[in-house]
């Protein structure tokens, strides 16, 4: 069983409020740390929610605002002098190589780590992959001149419950046969073969977490997103504001919690509001309203994605 829990870094969309700082993410998985943009200042509640300096660490861009990217060099800055060493691999557009790479130049920043820039280019796959997860991504659509992406972190499936009294009935002795065989694998105990399906169940589902960065909602997305665990979707706009939405390519509460229902979601997050917005429960009575199933994000508010029984 491996934790998964979500923390928001900023929830701000374009400029910072005196309780809000830019878009920022991090979604924790047993003491890895994905982090989902990296809004001007997140250093500071990155270090407020004690997350340490040398955690293994991936990075993933939306895309190039200067909202969701500023904060990158001060991170990266922090982190050094905290002297980390651990290497970080960083994903998003083309133009994030650049960015990077000539900033840290101008600034003459030498880190203490290395950085391993990895650029997008096409409209979905997958970045990571290993044993327990997947991160993919897909086109969203802030606007046909910004290349912008959003992500999933997907778990792989997890063995099936183990079936204990069953096992005790056979007598089987705890330790690394019940390992064994939750693993698959068949055992040979008393000169017996105990196969592995006899004790252990169908595999059971891991989770998913999605993120939209900036966009309009899209039929993609929907697809992209369905049956996430737990969705976070940007929501800049009321309603009333949907003209606003529609030109500026972002999103209204409204529009995140139909998509949320269109994509069979298990809860819904929202974030990113314009600062026009001191309070958000207007936000969250609109997306209520189609999906009851929906929480507003708060800087350094952290939120627990359980296995679903
Ligand atoms: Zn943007």
């Amino acid at each position: 069983m491996a934790n998964l829990d979500v923390t928001f870094l900023g929830t701000s969309a374009a400029m910072p409020l005196e309780n809000r700082f830019l878009s920022s993410i991090v979604v924790s998985r047993d003491g890895t740390l994905f982090i989902f943009d990296a809004g001007e200042g997140m250093q500071y509640n990155f270090i407020r929610a004690r997350f340490g300096f040398n955690k293994k660490t991936m990075l993933f861009i939306t895309h190039m605002h200067s909202d969701h990217i500023l904060g990158i060099l001060g991170f990266f800055q922090t982190l050094s002098l905290q002297g980390r060493s651990l290497p970080i691999d960083v994903y998003g557009p083309k133009l994030l190589y650049d960015f990077l790479k000539e900033n840290l130049r101008i600034l003459g920043i030498n880190l203490s780590f290395e950085i391993n820039i990895h650029t997008i280019d096409d409209n979905e796959g997958i970045l990571v992959t290993n044993k327990d997860y997947k991160i993919v991504f897909c086109k969203s659509n802030h606007g046909s001149d910004i290349c912008s992406f959003a992500y999933c972190l997907i778990e792989n499936s997890r063995p099936g419950e183990f079936d204990i009294k069953k096992a005790k009935e056979l007598e089987i002795p705890e330790g690394s046969l019940y390992r064994m065989l939750q693993n698959g694998e068949n055992v040979i105990f008393n000169n017996r073969l105990i196969s592995s399906n006899t004790l252990v169940g169908p595999r059971r589902p891991g989770r998913k977490v999605g993120i939209s960065g900036d966009t309009r909602p899209s039929n993609e997305l929907c697809e992209f997103f369905k049956n996430c665990d737990l969705l976070i979707f940007e929501s800049t706009f009321k309603s009333t504001e949907l003209g606003k939405a529609k030109e500026s390519f972002h999103s209204t509460a409204l529009e995140a919690a139909s998509l949320a229902k269109l994509a069979c979601v298990h809860r819904l997050c929202l974030t990113h509001f314009s600062t026009r917005y001191r309070n958000l429960i207007d936000l969250l009575n609109e997306a209520k309203a189609v999906f009851s199933d929906v929480d507003i994000a708060c800087d350094l508010k952290s939120v627990s994605v359980p296995y679903r029984k």
